[in-house]
């Protein structure tokens, strides 16, 4: 054998970035599981962050994104087909999250007749999407779609009744197969159509009912969905026109009969990330649905879904930023530049600081919004439910692409190079700001909330007002956010001014009761007092980088 290329020793590089635990390593996400009310599942998520961090587990999640799900229209002699074929690698990934129950276990409770929800089911479960999605973030939409479709099939007793059990079963069944035969099922939405996603009403896919219509009752769907991802799930909710205006429907894949429903898939797009995870263009040719709900209530029906998949955007955003930082202080950490650690340089010991700090404020933020869902009977956390949904969604998911790029330069050259993670958490990071509500759609439900329940913001302000005391930057900050509330005038101008500061506040007033005090004060002294900034790594020259940085990824 040649031994041409072993010439030379490869030195100064780091090891790869795996074999980690990614809930034993990660203080700010333990610490935010136990605050929040998931604690009793630390043995489980310690478990499984040792699974979602392995090399195997790793391995898996970059094959499914080499080998991009394949859409085959037809078979070889011509006959409609509809099928997407996975590479294997990612039905692994699949498994690991069906097993864990992260498609279903914030509703484990309905198994029982009766039973009450599971105290911090949504904060566990929460706590497992983050690491999952960190493993690899494509599997991560029908997981998070199952999940969420079960308030809004609720709406429909006798359509939940058939279905819910087979979503709670923690099997994943890759079979393309009627559900009544497979050992466990998925689901996903079909809402956005050509000529719009975010004004669902403007949908112009029509249903007609096949009978006498009515709640429950078969209707025919005819139309199109531009993106409808996941398309091997079950069944899907879709948005479509009935005579009595838009509406919900459930639209499985097989009829009951045991023939395929007539979902007719047209392409699947070239996505810039998410390529593990297909997202189809579809025709519904007289496809067979059944009504969730009344005619005319869809978006009321579906919002119930879209407000858990906000929850996710967060937390799964939360998860990736998480990652990003992780890997760029590993890197740092056996990188030597001029004799010394880049991790000990103090411009770099400033930035990796800079990114720790944002992490850690997106992982707070979205786990105070997880345990607001396992709390819906307190008035306190169904206001910060609904005010600070669409503010920590914006915010988290905003922070995320920039704290990518940053993180990537962190690695140098290595940072751009497709075999590196840097290149596809990049790629990635800006998908969940886009769907289940863009940015200034999450600032016009904020201002929704403003307009229409003023007395949710009191309450959440309350809250804020208590938290700030003592606290010279917060108190200031606090009396600007008020300030923002108090000019109706420009309000509808100011949605994305009020979206940031209240996140701010929020993730300030957290950090200061809960997180190391080099982390807050940090926090809060380089994002609540004014001081200008446009990129990471300023204003940090006082503050004990190497503190938070440790904290960020312990030794
Ligand atoms: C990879 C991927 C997978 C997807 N999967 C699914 C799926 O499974 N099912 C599904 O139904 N959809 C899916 N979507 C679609 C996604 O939810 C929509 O793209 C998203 O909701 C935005 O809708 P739109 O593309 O029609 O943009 P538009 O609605 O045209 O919005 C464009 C921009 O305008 C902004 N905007 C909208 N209204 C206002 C306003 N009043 N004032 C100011 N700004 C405004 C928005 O914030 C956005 O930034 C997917 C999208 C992607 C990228």
């Amino acid at each position: 054998m040649s031994d041409a290329y072993a010439t030379h020793e490869v030195f100064n590089q780091s090891p790869p970035f795996e074999d980690v635990n990614l809930f034993a390593s990660d203080p700010a996400l333990m610490e935010a599981v136990s605050r929040e009310g998931g604690g009793h599942a630390a043995k489980r998520l310690t478990a499984f962050g040792g699974i979602c961090g392995s090399a195997e587990a790793l391995q898996c999640a970059r094959l499914a994104n080499e080998n991009p799900p394949r859409l085959r229209p037809f078979d070889s002699k011509g006959r409609r087909l509809d099928v997407v074929e996975f590479h294997p690698a990612y039905h692994e990934c699949m498994e690991i999250s069906v097993k864990e129950g992260l498609h279903c276990s914030a509703w484990g409770h309905l198994a029982k007749p009766g039973a009450q929800p599971l105290p911090g089911a949504n904060v566990a479960r929460s706590a497992g999407t983050y690491m999952a999605i960190q493993m690899e973030a494509g599997h991560q939409c029908p997981i998070t779609m199952t999940n969420a479709a079960v308030p809004a099939l609720l709406v429909e007793p006798e359509l939940a009744k058939w279905w819910v059990p087979k979503i709670l079963a923690r099997e994943y069944d890759q079979a393309f197969k009627p559900a009544a035969a497979k050992r466990g099922v998925t689901l996903g939405m079909g809402m956005t159509e050509k000529q719009g996603g975010t004004d669902v009403r403007a949908n112009t896919t029509s249903a007609q009912p096949a009978g006498s219509g009515g709640p429950g009752a078969e209707y025919l769907i005819t139309g199109h969905k531009w993106f409808m991802s996941a398309p091997m799930c079950d069944a899907f909710l879709v948005l479509a026109q009935a005579p009595g205006g838009i509406s919900c429907f459930l639209m499985p894949r097989f009829l009951p009969d045991g023939t395929v429903n007539a979902l007719c898939f047209q392409r699947l797009k070239e996505k810039l990330g998410n390529r593990s995870n297909a997202s189809s263009e579809v025709e519904f040719q007289a496809a067979h649905a059944w009504l969730v709900g009344e005619e005319g209530r869809g978006v009321a029906t579906i919002i119930e879904m879209v407000t858990c998949t906000r929850l996710d955007c967060a937390v799964g955003s939360a998860g990736l930023m998480r990652l990003t930082l992780a890997n760029a202080i590993h890197h740092c950490r056996h990188r030597s530049v001029f004799q010394r650690h880049l991790v000990d340089q103090p411009l770099m010991a400033q930035v990796l600081a800079d990114l720790a700090l944002d992490v850690e404020a997106a992982t707070a933020l979205s786990f105070r919004l997880a345990r607001s869902f396992d709390r819906v009977a307190d008035t306190h956390a169904a206001a910060w439910r609904r005010l600070m949904t669409p503010v920590t969604k914006y915010w988290v998911c905003k922070m995320g692409p920039a704290l990518a790029y940053e993180a990537m330069e962190c690695l140098g050259g290595n940072g751009y190079v497709e075999e590196g993670l840097a290149a596809r958490l990049y790629r990635e990071l800006p998908l969940n700001a886009i769907w289940e509500g863009s940015g200034n759609v999450m600032a016009l439900d904020l201002l929704r909330v403003l307009q229409r329940e003023p007395e949710t913001v009191e309450i959440v302000m309350d809250d804020l007002s208590q938290a700030v005391s003592g606290d010279a930057h917060l108190e200031r900050h606090l009396a600007r956010v008020q300030g923002l509330l108090h000019v109706p005038r420009l309000l509808d101008r100011r949605g994305r001014d009020l979206a940031e500061a209240l996140a701010l506040l929020a993730a300030g007033t957290i950090l200061r009761a809960h997180a190391p005090t080099a982390v807050a004060d940090a926090f809060i002294a380089t994002r609540l007092s004014g001081a200008p900034r446009q990129t990471y790594g300023q204003g940090l020259d006082w503050a004990d980088t190497r503190a938070i940085v440790d904290r960020a990824l312990p030794i």
